[in-house]
């Protein structure tokens, strides 16, 4: 009999105690690339193979679509069919598509299809901004009141108690808020937030629901626990009732969407919840290379304000590899184009394209990427798989290919696929970026799966194309992509590659601007290098430009997170050669200059303001104390050098 010994391979004692815990209550609490996913992976295969679960009755829930499609391609190579591993929005519209019957009329609900649209048209009744940014803005702060559990009368209350930076005025935004969710219920629609708000409800109020729900499902399984919203909580608790057949694994480490509503306070305190859970923690890295590694300790090490449970050292498994490379240039253009050759280069040696990634804070910084690849002729994907199917040229596509079933085949499938997306905007030429180039990517990820099943399947026609993609559509599992992957951090949680790209590192974009000020808000901040960082298997590259464009004022600083990164004999290490020029100085010129140098980055002061401040105007204030005590002792040692007293140099 298969007693499922085979699926503790290549698992370490630790990974194997989570793996074998009898069903209840098991929390990983580990770093970045620790075996955190294959852990969970493993146990629930090894749950169905020794018989304690039936694999239909496990619900596995991830943050991505992706890592979705990912898990369940890891548990059918084990062996493991018919496990429901989706992402919480995924499991929730499944379970509402059944239920919603029962909990409301029947009438046809949709979900919405041009939110900013809606937002947009709230905003114009109350007479709120209504500018593309002011709109992007109020949407996210709904969506961080309703992931928040906070409804628009509680609004002005919660925002006030915990000093949370409104967009516009409290009552302004409750105004948009409340007129939003009018006219969304009037038009008979959900978004994704209502998703899982009528679930819990549903669950919540229907004791028939829930007596079927929990029937059916009996195990459940939670990856990136950390960036759980309230919202999500609640859903979770819905699920469960008053069991507790519940694993969590979580990095509190890699919180990066409490900008969003998340927190990690129920990661942390799961073993208090559930005071018999097996609670394992996981140190050693699997992913990395050891210089990584490194790396990635000291990003997190110099994290403020940790909380217990999230200071956690990696320790690196892998042999050596190559030390990660820092480059400074003197504008975005240089840096995407010396990013692009540095690709062209790899790709020659042999790393396919589908094992680097660019990865960027912000997504307006893709296009300058996109433009380098495209110069150089290397592939590339734009986003992740990311709500694929809810794309409208991904659901006018397959309105299309569903007219189209009934007309007689041409030659090749993706030849008819092409022919039917053509007049959606599926040029034969790539655009060369922008929204056009994205829809074209749609587009053409929709073609190269028709070619991809074709090959595989030989029955594959028109109609069984679109049956696929029904399918796909309905398990979240979009088609991947080959090529290049340019990403934002956010987007690259739990993937990795074998070489990564961190670009556009400068102060103003990570941290972003607007978490200036905000010492939380510049920890998530540094949390989301963490992340980058730890993407990478074999190469890291991290980079930065000193101005936006070619001939540009170089006003630009590097990430004040890379100050103690950058090794000692790096051109762009600490101390500057300025500062080192200055032991050629008589102790005068020294003691003047001293007072004339930024206590930050070694550079001439200018202005009254900026010498008292002892710094530029354009260098961070709150510089990491890591760094300033480096200056210190930079300093002293020079002082001891030069027999002068400290405060001179
Ligand atoms: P993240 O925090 O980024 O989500 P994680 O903790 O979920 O990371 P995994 O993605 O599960 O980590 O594993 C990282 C890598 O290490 C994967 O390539 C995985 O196959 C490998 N790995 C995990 N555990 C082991 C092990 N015991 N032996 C060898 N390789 C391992
Ligand atoms: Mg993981």
């Amino acid at each position: 009999m298969d007693t499922g010994q085979g699926l503790l391979e290549g698992l370490d004692p630790e990974q194997r105690a989570a793996v074998v815990a009898p069903r209840g209550p098991v929390c990983v609490l580990a770093g970045a690339g620790t075996g955190k996913t294959r852990t969970i992976t493993r146990r629930i295969a090894y749950l169905a193979h020794r018989g304690h679960v039936a694999p239909s009755q496990v619900l596995a829930v991830t943050f991505t679509a992706r890592a979705a499609g990912e898990m369940r391609t890891r548990l059918r190579a084990l062996g493991v069919h018919g496990v429901q591993a989706r992402t919480f929005h995924a499991a929730a519209l499944r379970q509402l598509r059944y239920f919603w019957p029962r909990v409301v009329d029947d009438e046809q609900w949709q979900l919405v299809e041009h939110k900013l649209r809606v937002v947009g048209q709230a905003a114009h009744r109350v007479g709120a901004p209504t500018n593309a940014e002011a709109l992007r803005d109020l949407a996210g702060e709904i969506e961080w009141a309703k992931a928040s559990l906070v409804t628009p009368d509680d609004y002005p209350a919660v925002t006030a108690k915990v000093h949370r930076e409104t967009p516009l005025p409290a009552e302004q935004v409750v105004q948009v808020y409340a007129t939003y969710e009018q006219l969304k219920n009037r038009a008979r629609t959900l978004d994704f937030d209502d998703l899982l708000l009528h679930t819990a409800a549903a669950l919540e109020e229907h004791t028939d629901v829930a007596t079927e729900f929990r029937d059916r499902y009996r195990c459940f399984v939670v990856d990136e626990y950390q960036d759980v919203t309230p919202l999500q909580q609640r859903v979770l608790d819905a699920w469960l009732g008053n069991r507790d057949d519940l694993t969590v694994v979580g990095d509190a480490n890699q919180t990066i969407y409490t900008f969003a509503g998340a927190s990690p306070r129920w990661l942390l305190d799961f073993p208090r919840r559930f005071p018999e859970a097996t609670v394992v923690r996981l140190e050693r890295d699997y992913r990395s290379t050891p210089q990584v590694v490194e790396l990635a300790n000291k990003v997190i090490g110099a994290a403020h304000g940790r909380p217990a449970g999230s200071r956690l050292k990696l320790v690196g498994q892998r042999p050596g590899g190559a030390e990660p490379e820092f480059a400074e240039h003197d504008d975005e253009p240089a840096e995407a184009a010396a990013v692009a050759a540095r690709i062209k280069d790899l790709l020659g040696a042999g790393v396919p394209a589908s094992e680097i990634a660019v990865l960027f804070r912000v997504n307006a910084q893709s296009e300058v990427y996109e433009q380098a690849l495209s110069d150089l002729g290397i592939p590339y994907q734009v986003r992740g798989g990311e709500r694929f199917f809810v794309r409208p040229e991904v659901r006018q596509a397959m309105q299309a290919l569903r007219a189209a079933a009934g007309t007689p085949p041409e030659g090749t499938l993706a030849e008819q696929v092409r022919t039917v997306l053509a007049p959606l905007g599926l040029s034969t030429e790539r655009p060369p970026g922008g929204a056009m180039r994205e829809r074209w990517e749609s587009l053409h990820a929709l073609v190269e799966l028709a070619e991809e099943l074709a090959s595989t399947l030989e029955d594959m026609d028109l109609p069984r194309f679109g049956h696929e993609l029904d399918i796909r559509a309905e398990a979240q599992h979009p088609p991947t992509v080959e090529g290049v992957t340019l990403a934002s951090l956010h987007a690259a949680k739990g993937l990795e590659w074998d070489v990564v790209f961190l670009v556009g590192l400068v102060d103003g974009t990570l941290p972003i601007q607007h978490a200036d000020g905000d010492d939380e808000a510049v920890e998530e901040e540094r949390r989301l290098l963490y992340v980058g960082v730890t993407r990478a298997r074999e190469h890291l590259f991290l980079s930065w430009a000193l101005s936006r464009s070619p001939g540009g004022r170089r006003h630009r600083r590097r990430s004040r997170f890379l100050y103690h990164l950058i090794p000692d004999n790096h051109p762009a290490a600490l101390p500057t050669r300025r500062q080192r020029d200055g032991a050629l100085l008589s102790k005068n010129s020294l003691r003047n200059q001293a007072k004339r140098q930024c206590r930050v980055c070694g550079g001439p002061l200018v202005g009254t303001m900026a010498v008292k401040l002892g710094r530029c105007d354009h260098c961070p204030s709150n510089v990491d104390e890591e760094l300033l005590l480096r200056l210190k002792e930079w300093r002293s040692e020079r002082a001891r050098q030069l027999k002068v007293p400290a405060y001179v140099v």
